[in-house]
């Protein structure tokens, strides 16, 4: 099933206790993007300035991802300088440019707008909205948001929440939207909008989703070398949808085992900097450490029933 994707697409320049780059590839898109072409097609909307080059668009090319809708203007390309602390589950923007990105209007060909599965990655809310309501066939729509949006136009994203049928966002996202500082009703008042379930990302500590009947949650995949979170939400983000995208079907289980397939995809990105990792990644590594997620969270359900001896010692 064919995967749309819009969001930025961008050079990051970020540093980490473990080492720097001053110019990467990056974006939201460019991460989804790049997680979701190891399961299905995909197809990005997005701008670029003149400063995008030939290197950077072979990237897309090698994993062959369509950027027949990645429009190149004149200017250069959206910039985000970030750092991360010890604690690596916080990014601090030092500097974001939006340059190019500051004009963006989606522009979806026809062939996007037939598209059946749309993550509305990170940007304005209205975009998104607008997006939405150009791939009405869709049988699956998913969100991203961010911190900046939920302050600045909270009402504008309720109201793409409210047209959306997926919201993949973090824990202090959820917390911020729905003002509830306890999880769990916070992830109740963001299904009372209307999404059919919410995905939170826990960075270091795993993931959780809420559907109206059900709760799955898992932790992380323990690594003991991180070197770079950047990307690693939208990296998550593109195995889930790329995982339904391919299965067709985004039943309970299925999207329990698409939580699983973002959680791997996450932690192979956040291996190396930026899109590194992915770039040479390969299916038996995802397999490999897929099966890696069901043996550390796999127990037997044994009735327990304290043995007569214990029960009378003291
Ligand atoms: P995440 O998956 O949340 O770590 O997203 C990281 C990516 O988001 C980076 O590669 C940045 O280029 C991009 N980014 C940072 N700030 C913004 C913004 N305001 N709008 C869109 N994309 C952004």
């Amino acid at each position: 099933m064919s995967l749309l994707v819009v969001g930025s697409v961008a050079f990051d320049a970020v540093e980490t206790p473990f080492g720097s780059r001053e110019k990467m590839l990056g974006g939201s898109a460019t991460h989804f993007s790049l997680s979701a072409s190891f399961f299905t097609d995909v197809r990005v909307v997005g701008v670029v300035g003149e400063d995008f080059g030939g290197e950077e668009m072979r990237v897309f090319e090698e994993r062959g991802i369509n950027t027949d809708d990645l429009e190149r203007v004149a200017g250069e390309t959206f910039f985000w300088r970030g750092r991360y602390d010890f604690d690596l589950n916080t990014a601090h923007t030092l500097d974001t440019r939006l340059n190019v990105f500051a004009d963006f209007r989606p522009k979806l060909s026809e062939v996007s707008q037939r598209s059946r599965m749309v993550f509305l990655g990170n940007i304005q809310p209205e975009l998104q909205r607008g997006v939405r309501r150009e791939v009405r066939g869709a049988e699956l729509v998913a969100l991203d948001t961010m911190n900046y949006w939920i302050t600045s136009v909270p009402e504008q994203v309720e109201a793409a929440i409210r047209e959306v049928d997926v919201v993949i966002i973090n824990d202090a996202e959820a917390r911020q939207l729905s003002k509830e500082p306890n999880l769990i009703k916070a992830a109740r008042r963001i299904l009372s909008w209307g999404p059919r379930a919410l995905v939170i990302k826990r960075g270091e500590y795993g993931a959780a989703m809420f559907t109206d009947g059900a709760y799955f949650a898992i932790p992380a995949y323990p690594l003991e070398s991180v070197f770079d979170p950047t990307g690693a939400g939208d990296t998550f983000a593109g195995g889930f949808m790329g995982y339904l995208a391919s299965s067709g079907t985004v039943d309970e289980a299925a999207m329990r085992r698409a939580i699983i397939f973002g959680s791997v995809m996450a932690s192979f990105n956040v291996e190396e900097f930026g899109t590194e990792r992915v770039q040479r990644l390969t299916h038996r590594e995802i397999n490999e450490r897929f099966s890696a997620f069901k043996r550390m969270t796999h127990f037997e359900e044994i009735p327990f029933e304290r043995p007569a001896a214990a029960a009378t010692e003291k």
